[in-house]
């Protein structure tokens, strides 16, 4: 193995591994690979790195829109990120004082923050339900999160939380909703259930509402102060670091057109993997991949604003993200439209305002609005005006206050970005088959029937969402397959202040450090990063 920190770049053909594409997992790929001193090439097709996880004026001059994902309850709590130390090198994350709110008609709304016991004292007659749902979940920190960004192939370790989980988890939200009585109550279940892209009547979608439910107790859901581009630009700073190097504008059509070296990474879609590999791969892998199930799409909006949303209630002005749709019965049946290949008129809408947290993402007293919704694959059709009036529904006099809008059909989404075939944000539906052997029934997901070849995007275990891990989990794979490094690399080895600061562990002491001080991260309790206040070093 070389020195882990060499400052030459790899020239064409002299790279331990590449990685194509550089979305978060490809490039937690390369972070892994690059701090078990490989020499690392990422190629990206886009002229921007990031995929899923980027930042850009999308609409106005000084509005900074997460082009893809905004809220990262996923990357707060995954044991990569909680390793990699987003803190120590100077990605901060903005939690929002209400961490989701679901408005309902009449100005009411259920709102959650991170307190259990607060989130169901407001839930009338539903409050024992609620914290009999989820204070076990909550109460177990890590547990859930760790067990389901996992590569699914061993059983996790034991615990209360887990056996909670795994009781309720396999089933749909419809079954679970049962338990609740109250339209708040059902509303706020079908909300963060429907993240799954799924009908609420189709398991697992209670264990995505159940998943993501939970992480608004533990590790939050919170935005990327200045916008979620800065985790990208810090995982590409170790890669360079680590004297790797990220090149974009390199669209890959095939294996055949890559540079030799002893491992290859890919961060695309299994259909893109097909293409690529052709007749290399073995007929029964072809026939598993060309089985792989794409979900519905999406159509999404991002607006500059004059002014904050009104929305008729007043603690949903404090959310970072909101589910708007109505009640559990309204919400269900525009998932089910969906399904059916019909574009709901009244849709189910996820909508993101990071200002509430996060100030910098536009203009003084402007701001920046993130909303989509979903829509069959494939489709064409612009859902801008449907948006608009379901955000209307719970906040007259929204579209009032539109300086600028962007949108991008579930069609649109997919040129910007192979990985979102037809729309599909999640790189494969999450159907229960899928979520446990993606993309194929194999031992190990992240092998492909290619010597050296691995996938590494979000259509392999755990899944989407930025956490990282599918990355993680296929760069150990190739590691020990290739290299013989049986050991996990230290990824938080170069952790450096970038501008000194306040430094110390999660709830303990902090002292001042210079610039470019290493900093070690320890796991803490729930989100396991060193607490760093940068702006003590400016
Ligand atoms: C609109 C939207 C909103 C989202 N919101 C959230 C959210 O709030 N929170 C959350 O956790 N997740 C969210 N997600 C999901 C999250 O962004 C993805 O699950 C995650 O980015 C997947 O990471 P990845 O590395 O597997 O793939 P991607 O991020 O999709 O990256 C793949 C990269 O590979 C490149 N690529 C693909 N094929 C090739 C090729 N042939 N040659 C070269 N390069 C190639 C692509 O250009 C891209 O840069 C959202 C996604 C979208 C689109």
């Amino acid at each position: 193995m070389r020195d882990p920190i060499r400052p030459a770049s790899p020239g064409p053909g002299d790279a331990d591994a590449i990685v194509v594409g550089s979305g978060p997992n490809g490039l937690a790929a390369a972070v892994t690979l690059a701090a078990a001193g490989l020499r690392v090439q990422v190629i990206e097709g886009a002229a921007v790195p990031g995929g899923g996880c980027r930042t850009e004026e999308l609409t106005l001059p000084g509005f900074r829109h997460d082009v893809c994902s905004a809220a990262h309850p996923l990357a707060l709590a995954s044991p990569f990120f909680r390793r990699f130390g987003p803190a120590a090198r100077g990605v901060a994350f903005a939690h929002p004082e209400v961490v989701y709110a679901h408005p309902l008609d009449g100005g009411r709304a259920a709102i959650v923050t991170r307190s259990v016991a607060e989130t169901a004292a407001r839930l009338g007659g539903d409050a024992d339900a609620y914290r009999r749902l989820m204070q076990p979940l909550a109460d177990g920190g890590n547990a859930v999160a760790d067990a389901v960004l996992s590569s699914m192939r061993r059983p996790p370790r034991y615990s209360g939380a887990l056996a909670a989980y795994a009781r309720l988890g396999l089933r749909s939200a419809a079954a679970v909703a049962r338990r609740f009585h109250t339209e708040e109550a059902r509303g706020l279940f079908a909300g963060v259930a429907a993240h799954a892209m799924l009908p609420l009547t189709e398991p697992p979608t209670a264990g995505v509402a159940l998943l993501l439910g939970s992480l608004a107790h533990t590790a939050g859901w919170p935005v990327v102060t200045g916008g979620s581009a800065r985790l990208t630009d810090a995982m590409i700073r170790a890669i360079v670091a680590g004297g790797g190097q990220v090149e974009t504008g390199q669209w890959v059509s095939s294996l055949a057109a890559l540079p030799p070296a002893p491992a290859t990474l890919l961060d695309v879609a299994p259909r893109a993997f097909f293409a690529m590999a052709g007749e290399r791969l073995p007929a029964r892998y072809r026939d598993a991949l060309a089985r792989f199930r794409y979900g519905p799409g999406i159509c999404k909006v991002d607006f500059a604003l004059a002014d904050p949303v009104p929305w008729r209630n007043e603690a949903a002005r404090q959310a970072g993200t909101l589910h708007l749709g109505g009640g559990f019965e309204e919400i269900a049946a525009a998932g089910a439209a969906v399904a059916r290949g019909e574009h709901p008129d009244s849709p189910y809408v996820l909508v993101v305002q990071a200002g509430v947290a996060d100030p910098s993402r536009a203009p003084r007293g402007r701001h920046a609005l993130w909303a989509y919704c979903h829509v069959p694959s494939g489709s064409t059709v612009d859902m801008t005006a449907r948006i608009e009036a379901q955000i209307e529904r719970f906040a007259p006099g929204f579209t009032d206050l539109v300086l600028a809008r962007r949108t991008r059909t579930a069609a649109q989404e997919e040129e910007m970005n192979p990985n979102y075939a037809g729309g599909d944000i999640a790189c494969g539906m999450q159907t229960v088959r899928q979520v446990l052997a993606r993309p194929a029934v194999r031992w190990n997901p992240y092998r492909t029937p290619l010597r050296g070849v691995y996938l590494c995007s979000s259509a392999t275990p755990p899944g989407p969402g930025v956490h990282g891990r599918c990355g993680e989990l296929a760069a150990l794979t190739a590691l020990r397959d290739v290299f013989g490094v049986r050991e996990p690399p230290d990824l938080a080895i170069a952790a450096r202040l970038p501008r000194g600061g306040l430094a110390g562990p999660v709830g303990g002491d902090v002292q001042p450090v210079p610039a470019g001080t290493a900093v070690a991260v320890a796991p803490g309790p729930v989100s396991g990063l060193v607490e760093i206040d940068l702006a003590a070093g400016r």
